[in-house]
């Protein structure tokens, strides 16, 4: 029987950044995964690091975690592949365009002036092949992308430095309660986190009446066809979805393409 202070599910980034920053603190903590650590979510996302477009509530955190990020070195010795080229909202009209400079005001009356509105000339500056009928945009400068699957092994190694016990190919398939402490399996603790991501609910449901942190995992949509007419040499910006249409994000340095919904472009 392994003992520890806590024992994580799930070896994705929360699951190793929960263990790092609990091994920080001298707390003796194991990671138990079902496959192998990355093998997710946290692996092969899209890899931004954005404060462009967040909803209202999430422009503290995200400021915050950019913060982090600029600084993510000294925390896990690697610079996980981070830039910040920053990224564009492509405007196809005007409405897309008084849609993004009210929202500009509306971040302005909250104290945030990082959202900042580009004509035409200034989007055709920061992306040279962008299609003809793009008017304008919204930029943040500052904003990037980091290396996933990199990110991910990062704080891996630096929690495992630190002490922190990485079980991989464990499922855990029921946690039991033994006076003080919770079993998983041949893992004993009195404290578990709950770091499945997707499958958070599902470890959840294993001890339904017990609270557990639960991330709810999140998914970008399939991707499709091209959201511009022509195709694009990215100048290292990226750019996201327009204001009107749903989320597509290219960024992964390894295929730098851009990932839209399936509804064929009209032309200018
Ligand atoms: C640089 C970066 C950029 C990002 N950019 C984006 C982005 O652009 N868009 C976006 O949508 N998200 C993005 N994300 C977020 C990301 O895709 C996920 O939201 C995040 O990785 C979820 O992490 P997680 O650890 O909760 O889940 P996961 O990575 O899915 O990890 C959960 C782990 O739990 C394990 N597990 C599940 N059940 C069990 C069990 N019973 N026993 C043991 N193990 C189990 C799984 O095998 C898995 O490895 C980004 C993340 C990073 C690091």
């Amino acid at each position: 029987m392994a003992t520890a202070d806590v024992i994580v599910i799930g070896g994705g980034l929360h699951g190793c950044s929960t263990a790092l920053h609990l091994a920080l603190l001298g707390i003796k903590t194991i990671i138990i995964e079902k496959d192998h650590v990355g093998r997710h979510a946290s692996g092969v996302n899209a890899g931004g690091v954005r404060r462009l477009g967040r909803a209202l509530p999430e422009i503290p955190l995200a400021e915050a975690a950019l913060t982090g990020w600029q600084n993510i070195n000294d925390l896990v010795d690697d610079d996980c592949g981070f830039v910040s080229p920053g990224q564009i909202k492509v405007a196809e009209t005007e409405a897309e365009l008084e849609a993004l400079t009210a929202r500009r005001e509306t971040l302005l009356g909250l104290g945030f002036a990082h959202e900042e509105i580009i004509d035409r000339n200034q989007l055709r500056h920061l992306l040279p092949a962008i299609a003809d009928h793009c008017i304008g945009g919204m930029v943040v400068r500052g904003d990037g992308h980091a290396n996933p699957f990199r990110t991910v092994q990062a704080f891996k190694r630096k929690a495992v430095a630190l002490g922190v016990r990485i079980f991989e190919t464990t499922p855990v398939g029921g946690i039991q309660r033994r006076g003080s402490t919770w079993r998983v399996g041949a893992f004993e603790a009195p404290v578990i986190v709950n770091c499945t991501g997707a499958w958070g609910g599902q470890v959840a449901a294993m001890r339904p009446a017990v609270a557990m942190v639960h991330w709810q995992g999140r998914f970008w949509p399939k991707p499709s066809g091209k959201i511009t007419a022509s195709s694009m040499s990215w100048n290292h910006w990226i750019l996201r979805h327009t204001p009107t249409r749903p989320r597509n994000a290219p960024i992964l340095p390894l295929a730098r393409v851009t990932l839209g919904e399936r509804r064929p472009v009209s032309s200018p």
